[in-house]
Order: C-alpha cells, then sequence, then structure tokens
C-alpha cells in the first residue's frame, strides 16, 4: 500500500473533500497547507499576519515560507506511518525542496476536473467552521447562511471564494502548479484521476489505484 501521498489538483478540484476520506480510511496524516495558513489568521500568529493579505489576494505564499511550514509538519510523529499532502507542493520549486529534504513519494494523484465546473464548484463552495466538512451549496441546496448537515454549525464562505480571486486562483494554478503534472508524471509518479464524478466515485478510483 502506498502511505506517502500527494493530491494534485486545482483549487475547487476536491482535494479536501478526498484527502479527508483517505486519511480516515488508512490512517495517514492529512497535511493541508491551506488549513494551517487559515488557522494562523484565525489565530493573528506571526505567520497568520505575513500570509494574511496574500491568502484575500488569491495569491501564492512565498516558497521559503511553504517550505519550512512542510518541513515542520513532516518531521511530526503521526507523519512516520504515512501522510498526504493535500496543497503541496504547488509550484516546481516545492516539489524539488521536497526531494532535496529527503521526503519519499510514492504516489501523486491528480484530481483532472474541467475549468467551467471548477469555477461552478468554488462560487458554490461552504464550509464548516465546526467540523470542517466541505458542502456544495448548489448540489445540496444549501443556502447561504446554511447550516452544516454534519454538526448544524452555520456554513461559511470561504473568504478567497469570491468571483475574482476565483478567477486569478485559477489562473496561479494553470501557470505555476500545471507544470507539476509533467514533473511527477517524467518521474513515474503520477496516477490521473477524473475529478468530474461524484465524491464517493473520485474516492473509489484513488482507492483502487492505491491499493
Ligand atoms: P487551499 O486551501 O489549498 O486552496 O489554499 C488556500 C490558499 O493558501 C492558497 O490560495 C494560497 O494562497 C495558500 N497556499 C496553500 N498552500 C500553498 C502552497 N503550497 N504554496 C503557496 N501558497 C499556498
Amino acid at each position: 500500500m502506498f502511505r506517502r501521498l500527494i493530491l494534485l489538483g486545482p483549487p475547487g478540484g476536491g482535494k479536501g473533500t478526498q484527502a479527508g476520506l483517505l486519511a480516515e480510511k488508512y490512517s495517514l496524516y492529512h497535511i493541508s497547507t491551506g488549513e494551517v495558513l487559515r488557522r494562523a489568521v484565525r489565530e493573528e500568529s506571526e505567520l497568520g499576519r505575513k500570509v494574511e493579505e496574500i491568502l484575500s489576494r488569491g495569491d501564492l505564499v512565498p516558497d521559503e515560507l511553504m517550505v519550512d511550514i512542510i518541513k515542520e509538519n513532516l518531521t511530526e510523529d503521526r507523519a512516520t506511518d504515512g501522510f498526504i499532502l493535500d496543497g503541496f507542493p504547488r509550484t516546481v520549486p516545492q516539489a524539488q525542496a521536497l526531494k532535496e529534504n529527503g521526503v519519499e513519494i510514492d504516489r501523486v494523484l491528480f484530481l483532472d476536473v474541467p475549468r467551467d465546473v471548477l469555477v461552478k464548484r468554488l462560487k458554490g463552495r461552504r464550509e464548516c467552521p465546526s467540523c470542517k466538512s466541505i458542502i456544495n451549496a448548489e448540489s445540496s441546496s444549501v443556502l447561504d447562511d446554511g447550516a452544516c448537515p454534519q454538526c448544524g454549525e452555520k456554513l461559511e464562505r470561504r473568504e478567497d471564494d469570491t468571483e475574482e480571486t476565483i478567477n486569478k486562483r485559477l489562473e496561479i494554478y494553470f501557470r505555476r502548479t500545471h507544470p507539476l503534472i509533467d514533473f511527477y508524471r517524467q518521474r513515474g509518479l503520477l496516477v490521473d484521476i477524473d475529478g468530474d464524478q461524484n465524491p464517493e466515485m473520485v474516492f473509489q478510483e484513488i482507492c483502487d489505484a492505491l491499493e
């Protein structure tokens, strides 16, 4: 079983949902760099103050800062039995830094989703601040101010899920993150997953690729 994984894909591609399912099924340490950064902003830590504006603009946080964050997380005890990186690497230098730091990767799961589907999903995406469930408002008829179907908490829209920021994040994705597909394909690590299906079917395809 492959246990050192990267989930690669565009914003709205389903990385967070699939990483959560994988972490639970295979007891992997789920490292979401976006969540680490958003938590730092909420807690108003030094890191949070540095990245707050970058996140709300939809830009990428500088590589050096991200590499420090990932190194710190990967040295935790719970990473030794396997991990799933959700949102890292996002640039070729970040991927090179993993290798330079001796981090071996077994599989890179690429969630492929057409651009028009991504825009629709990001506009309708809501998150539960309490249990972190990710809800698609369009498919589940959750209205603004709706309640989380899992725990009842009031759902929130991510600050970077506005129309302008969505377009910018997608543009940055295609320019800076998309080249990682070839990077990992050339190294024989990439698995293409059809991300344009319901989450259960995507998960099944991922599990089939890992076992
Ligand atoms: P995500 O939750 O993965 O969509 O990440 C939210 C935001 O966090 C991104 O739009 C970036 O601003 C920042 N971020 C997360 N991971 C990275 C990364 N590996 N490199 C640079 N910025 C990142």
